[in-house]
């Protein structure tokens, strides 16, 4: 079993030609909600690629939090460790304009809630085949689900995002650790990915850095590099690309393939999803993966 422990945000996406300034009212032309939060999109992600997952985290007791709660079930994640808490479920209010750019508000509601994993939830990670994990949580309670997968000798993974200081205590229970070009500059305050690759593994034993169209790039402390070159298809929206990226990666690591081969699997499902609107909604099934991989 996969174990995500992490965020679960209803997306209010409004669609503007041009963003309100502070004090503006617009009309949009356009308005849908759509289950997201890094942690719910990577445990669907998963799911969809083939691998048996469980979430760990919190909704409200809001109409948000019993739909994202059927849409984790209906991806076929196990929701036994998603508790309902008193108060609002997490959103994030993000306006999109005419040219695609965006703004984000998120606000963390019953994710903000998790100070710490529960005795169910650590016992889970212990049980689990891997562990999936961003920032959208307290920064204490990603350092403990860390340390309980770490001591049990389960894999970490670790999307480093939203981009913020890593503490020590977190980087030494990371087994990989999956930033985006960004990210691992802010991490390591160097440029350049390959620059960033050697500063990475300073921190932890693997890191991939994915790249966006450019693929990604991968090394371990035991001297191995690879460049993963992307899959060249027409973006329609990269929302989640990432999510999607390491739900695949961690069902390919726990399934045994090579190195090699499970950065190729989890760059076809990668590329699948952005050939598709939205989030969860756009995350390719295994039967779809293997199809494009031929
Ligand atoms: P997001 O924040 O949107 O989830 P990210 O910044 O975390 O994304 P990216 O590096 O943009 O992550 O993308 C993750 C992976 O998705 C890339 O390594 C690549 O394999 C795939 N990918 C992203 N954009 C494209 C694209 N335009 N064409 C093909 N593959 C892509």
């Amino acid at each position: 079993m996969i174990s995500v422990f992490g965020s679960a945000n209803m997306d209010l996406v409004a669609y503007v030609s041009k963003a309100p300034k502070l004090g503006e009212t617009v009309t949009g032309h356009r308005f849908r909600t759509v289950p997201g939060g890094k942690g719910a999109n990577q445990a669907i992600a998963a799911a969809r690629a083939g691998g048996q997952v469980a979430f760990l985290g919190a909704v409200g007791d809001d109409g948000f939090g019993a739909e994202m709660r059927a849409t984790l079930a209906e991806a076929g994640v196990e929701v036994r460790g998603l508790r309902q808490v008193p108060g609002p479920s997490g959103i994030a209010h993000i306006v999109v304009d005419d040219d695609g750019a965006n703004s984000i508000i998120v606000v963390p509601g019953a994710n903000g809630t998790i100070t710490g994993p529960s005795g169910e939830d650590l016992a889970a990670i212990a049980g689990s085949s891997a562990l999936l994990l961003q920032l959208e949580l307290p920064m204490g309670a990603v350092v403990a689900a860390a340390q309980a997968g770490r001591v049990a000798g389960v894999p970490v993974f670790l999307t480093p995002a939203p981009a913020q200081p890593l503490p020590a205590e977190l980087l030494e229970a990371v087994t990989t650790l999956v930033p985006n070009e960004h990210e691992a500059a802010a991490i390591t305050g160097v440029e350049g990915p390959d620059a960033a690759l050697d500063a990475l593994l300073e921190l932890v034993e693997e890191a991939v850095i994915t790249l966006g169209a450019d693929g990604a790039l991968y090394g371990s402390r035991s001297g191995e590099r690879l460049r993963v070159p992307a899959v060249k298809v027409d973006a329609v929206d990269t929302t989640a690309a990432g999510d999607t990226f390491v739900g695949a990666l961690a069902v390919a690591h726990t399934e045994r393939m090579g190195v090699a081969d499970a950065l190729g699997f989890a760059a076809m499902a990668a590329a699948l999803s952005v050939q598709r609107e939205g989030a969860s909604t756009s995350m390719p099934t295994r039967r779809e993966i293997e199809d494009a991989l031929g």
